[in-house]
């Protein structure tokens, strides 16, 4: 890392590669043994249990109310709190970890406080509220347009409107938990008749999720150029998807059981200033492309060069101690529609958000083949298939496949900043 670069005590956050250095600082929730839930600031292989910092009395510079917003078991409180109290807890975080600062680094219980990473166990940040997924990469849409619609890729609608549904959020899932391969009705034929049984076509998607902190009065729509001031922070979301079940069901409501059967949360919420050395300008429509309506458009409408891979590992791989294999590598800089557009868009009609709520990109997916973020467009439905390290052969997901979805930033002169990982092991059906 740069000298330049400000860097903590904590050993190891620093290193070269690691994706929670000193300037990322991400906040989850994690269960320890012996203490239940608690919030957390995840550093290097590291995580300050926020509760027993502020009972050492090393937050008392934070206003009351933010203390206590961090002292339970979700971080929802302090998520509705709004973006002073998160930028305020930050810069505490920041200073009390920085390299010259005494009051944690040598405070006698800092091993109560300072707990290492691999001893808990991460959880959901908060209640998942709402949440709604959008279909707002172009390649995505239009690779799988071409698929299913040859003739018209993207419908009429697509350039004028991120496209979105309501999801599902009770079967929103924690990193590390596994998924039960899901029974649904599928199709021989187009037309049917349709039978029961377990997917023979099971899917992930490579999103990037946005958790709402604050949220809006019902019939108070969000302009642009306020959005990004109620996202609390990004996280990693793989959005499982049994495409057979899919194609029968989609029409004429849209997914339905093909995707509400699991989604898997990474647990560390990066926040948006932590992302800021990352922002780039939403690139200027391409010729011929509509320009978005003015309620789509204002300053804040930006998007993130955020690096996002997704590897598979078989169980005969890990049985073998072989590494995950990586299937694909795209870049969320690639969207159509920025999260400030989402939160414009969604709540344009006086829909409210609530802390909590959940709004994922859809699949992202970049021009080139390997940035294609979900295995329909990889394999182009099962046409090409990839190899794993272990010499099997994949088209869709085979039964103790583990998915690893990763990301990170990454540019001269900026620290790296990491999301983690968001994983899960599939188990056969239940039959
Ligand atoms: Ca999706």
């Amino acid at each position: 890392m740069s000298p330049s670069i400000r860097s903590s005590w904590v050993e190891g956050s620093s290193s070269p590669g690691g994706d929670f250095p000193l300037q990322n600082l991400p906040l989850g929730v994690v269960a320890a043994e012996g203490r239940g839930r608690r919030v957390g600031v995840r550093i290097g292989d590291f995580v300050v249990d926020v509760r027993t910092l502020a009972e050492c009395g090393l937050l008392e510079r934070l206003e009351r109310r933010i203390i206590d917003s961090l002292a339970g078991e979700s971080l929802a409180p302090f998520m509705a709190l709004g973006k002073s109290a998160w930028r305020a807890a930050r810069a505490e975080f920041t200073r009390l970890l920085s390299a010259d600062c005494g009051e944690l680094r040598d405070h006698p219980k800092r091993g109560d406080i300072v707990l290492p990473e691999w001893g808990l166990s991460v959880q959901l940040p908060c209640e998942i509220g709402d949440y709604t997924d959008f279909y707002a990469s172009l390649h995505h849409a239009t690779n799988v347009g071409s698929m299913f619609r040859p003739n018209q890729p993207l419908l009429p609608n697509w350039k004028h409107l991120p496209i979105g549904y309501h999801g599902r959020s009770s079967s929103i899932v924690p990193s590390g938990t596994a998924v039960v391969r899901p029974c649904g009705q599928t199709v021989a034929s187009d037309d049917g008749p349709p039978s029961f049984g377990p997917t023979k076509l099971l899917d992930y998607e490579v999103e990037v999720g946005a958790l709402i902190g604050r949220g809006n009065a019902l019939g108070s729509p969000i302009a642009v150029a306020s959005a990004l001031d109620h996202v609390f922070g990004l996280v990693l979301l793989n959005d499982w998807s049994a495409r057979d079940v899919q194609k029968w069901e989609y029409q004429p409501l849209g997914p339905f059981l093909a995707k509400n059967f699991a989604s898997t949360l990474s647990g560390w919420v990066v926040s948006l200033d932590a992302l800021e050395p990352f922002r780039i300008p939403l690139p200027a429509r391409a010729d011929g492309d509509p320009q978005p309506l003015p309620y789509l458009r204002g300053e804040g409408d930006v998007l993130f060069d955020i690096q996002l891979e997704l590897l598979v590992a078989s169980a005969a791989m890990r049985e073998r101690k072989m590494p995950a294999c990586r299937v694909s590598l795209g870049n969320y800089r690639d969207m159509y529609w920025s999260v400030a557009q989402m939160v414009a868009h969604h709540t344009s009609g006086g829909c409210n958000l609530r802390t909590g709520d959940l709004l994922a990109s859809g699949t992202v997916s970049g021009s080139d083949p390997l940035s294609r973020g979900c295995l329909l467009e990889r394999t182009w439905r099962g046409t090409q298939p990839i190899t794993l390290s272990d010499g099997s052969e994949r088209k869709f997901l085979q039964d103790g496949d583990e998915v690893i979805l990763r990301a990170w930033c990454e540019r001269p002169g900026a620290a790296r900043i990491g999301f983690g990982e968001c994983r899960g092991i599939v188990l056969p059906a239940r039959t």
